[in-house]
C-alpha cells in the first residue's frame, strides 16, 4: 500500500515538473495574448482619426479640405505634422479613407503626405484611387505606395502588425448616393479591433453581413446618428454590440450639443482634444 502511494506520488510529481514548463509556457501565451499596449485613439476632424497602439499608426478619413462649410477640415497644423513626420503623426504605417466626399477624403492633400512620407501605404477602393491619380497636380509616381482593393466584396490586408478588414456599406442617401464607393474597416491592431463605418445611413444588412457581433470589437467609431436616436442604437445593438462607441461627423453647429448628450456616458464620447484611452489589460 505505502509501495503504491509512494509510486503514485512520484508519478505525480514527475509530471509536475513536466507539467511546470507547460504551465510556465501557457502563462506566457497568456500574456502574450492579453493587449501588450494601450489603444489611442485620437481626432483629427470630422470622422478623421488617428489610431495608435505602440509603434503601429493608422489614420483613416483624417486627410482632406471639406468643400462642406458644416464641417472640419483637417487642421493645418496637423497636415504639417503629418508631412513632417512629427508629434503625434512621427511613423505613420498605412493612410485610410472611407469614400471620396470631400468631408473625409481630398486627393491634393492626400498625395501631398504620401509625397512627403514614401514608406507610408495609402490603402484604399478603386473609387477613391481613381480621384486620386485623375486630380494629382504632378506626376510624381505613387504607384509604391498605393494599394486598391475591389469594392464590392470583404477583403482583407496586413501591413506588418495591422490587420484591415474592408467591406461596402452603402453611403446614408439612398439612390441619389448609390454610386459612392462607402467602405466600412474593421481594423484590428497588437489584439485590438476598431471598425469605422464612413458614411452610412445604418446599412444594418451589410453591418450583419460583416459579423461583427462576434468580434469584441473595442472602440467602433460612428456617425453620432447611430448613437443619438432609438433606430440607430438598436441597430449598433444589434449589428456590432462594440465595448465602446466614439460618435462623430458632428457638424460644427451641433458639437457641443452632442457631446453635452454623451457626458457621463462610460460606452459612448466625442472624442475631445486628448482622444481616447483604451487601457491594456492585465
Ligand atoms: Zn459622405
Amino acid at each position: 500500500m505505502n509501495s503504491l502511494y509512494i509510486k503514485y506520488f512520484f508519478k505525480i510529481s514527475r509530471s509536475s515538473f513536466l507539467f511546470i514548463p507547460a504551465l510556465v509556457a501557457m502563462c506566457l501565451n497568456v500574456n502574450f495574448m492579453a493587449k501588450a499596449q494601450s489603444l489611442k485613439i485620437f481626432p483629427i476632424a470630422n470622422e478623421g482619426v488617428l489610431i495608435n497602439v505602440g509603434k503601429n499608426k493608422v489614420v483613416i478619413d483624417g486627410i482632406f479640405k471639406s468643400t462642406y462649410p458644416q464641417f472640419e477640415s483637417t487642421p493645418e497644423v496637423f497636415l504639417n505634422q503629418m508631412k513632417n513626420n512629427g508629434k503625434l503623426f512621427k511613423g505613420i504605417d498605412v493612410l485610410l479613407a472611407s469614400h471620396i466626399h470631400s468631408d473625409h477624403f481630398t486627393s491634393l492633400e492626400v498625395s501631398s503626405v504620401l509625397e512627403h512620407l514614401p514608406k507610408v501605404y495609402f490603402y484604399a477602393n478603386q473609387q477613391i484611387m481613381d480621384k486620386l491619380i485623375e486630380e494629382r497636380e504632378n506626376a510624381k509616381d505613387l504607384s509604391k505606395q498605393t494599394i486598391v482593393f475591389e469594392h464590392g466584396k470583404p477583403l482583407s490586408k496586413t501591413f506588418d502588425k495591422i490587420k484591415i478588414n474592408t467591406f461596402p456599406i452603402a453611403h446614408a442617401g439612398a439612390e441619389k448616393t448609390e454610386w459612392i464607393q462607402n467602405t466600412g474597416h474593421l481594423i484590428e491592431i497588437e489584439g485590438y479591433k476598431v471598425l469605422h463605418v464612413g458614411d452610412p445611413y445604418f446599412g444594418k444588412e451589410e453591418l450583419l453581413k460583416a459579423n461583427l457581433t462576434t468580434q469584441e470589437i473595442d472602440v467602433a467609431i460612428l456617425p453620432y446618428w447611430f448613437l443619438n436616436s432609438e433606430e440607430g442604437r438598436a441597430v449598433v445593438d444589434s449589428t456590432i454590440n462594440a465595448k465602446r462607441y466614439i460618435a462623430n461627423h458632428i457638424p460644427i453647429k451641433l458639437k457641443e450639443e452632442i457631446a453635452n448628450l454623451f457626458k457621463g456616458n462610460f460606452k459612448v464620447s466625442v472624442l475631445g482634444q486628448k482622444g481616447l484611452l483604451v487601457r491594456k489589460e492585465r
